[in-house]
């Protein structure tokens, strides 16, 4: 049989039909919504991991479907409620993966980000390497919202926006950086990924439990970088700006 006749017999299955189309649909609506510029990072991030998600929807369902069809397998209701934890593992692996990895480098290009070289770098790179961490790379986002925020992938990175910079005194930038860094540090970037992606598989995943894991994943940056400046002060009077700014502008 070949590939021609095995997407005809999956798609003249109207289970199959309506799922595929129902997810390419939902793919195509979140990525639509991803869009809005008005929304938060964390919350275009996630649009963007659905996405991903959305779409394998239909590739595994026809991959799982066309293993059906071959005359070698055995295609059962058992086998078929055997195999779904299996599909659902490969489908939230892959999207894991790929949103990742390929994640940072689509942000920096979607953000319109460039690399930050001079003072800061150095002293990113300096507090890294104090830390026995991987220096991070510095990313300049371009725009006005004041937001800062990293992942940890392969190449360790930290996005802040134009808009923070304008905002923050020297010492609050670092006391910005040094939280960052201390996401970094605990590989917390990693951790509101899976938060995220989970949100992406089931919206409705341990949603309080997740949160109450971030809270504490936000204290640990905060001591982080409160620890080597000294002082609570920048980070405080950082946060109030940014707030100002964000009660300001809604
Ligand atoms: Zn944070």
């Amino acid at each position: 049989m070949n590939l021609l006749e095995l997407g005809w017999i999956f798609l003249t299955d109207p289970l199959n039909l309506s799922l595929s189309l129902g997810s390419i649909l939902m793919a195509l609506l979140v990525l639509w919504w991803s869009r809005n510029s008005g929304l938060s990072v964390a919350k275009r991030v996630f649009l963007i991991y659905a996405h991903i998600a959305f779409l394998i929807v239909p590739v595994a369902l026809f991959a799982y479907a066309s293993g059906c069809a071959l005359p070698a397998s055995d295609c059962t209701v058992k086998t078929a409620l055997y195999a779904m934890p299996f599909i659902l593992a490969g489908v939230i692996t892959t999207a894991g993966v790929l949103g990742y990895f390929v994640m940072p480098r689509l942000y920096r290009r979607r953000m319109g980000a460039r690399a930050l070289r001079g003072p800061l770098a150095r002293f990113v790179a300096q507090q890294a390497d104090k830390h026995g961490l991987r220096a991070p790379s510095l990313h300049v986002i371009d725009s006005a919202v004041p937001q800062a925020f990293s992942f940890s992938s392969f190449k360790p990175a930290i996005f802040i926006s134009a808009g923070m910079l304008d905002i923050l005194s020297a010492n609050e930038v670092k006391a910005v950086l040094l939280h960052e860094l201390g996401h970094l540090a605990h590989r917390s970037s990693l951790l509101k990924f899976s938060a995220t992606l989970a949100h992406a598989v089931s919206p409705v995943a341990k949603f309080a439990s997740m949160h109450h894991a971030l809270d504490r994943e936000e204290c640990e940056a905060d001591r982080f970088a409160t620890t080597i400046q000294g002082t609570h002060r920048h980070l405080e009077s950082a946060r109030r700006k940014v707030e100002g700014f964000l009660a300001f502008s809604e």
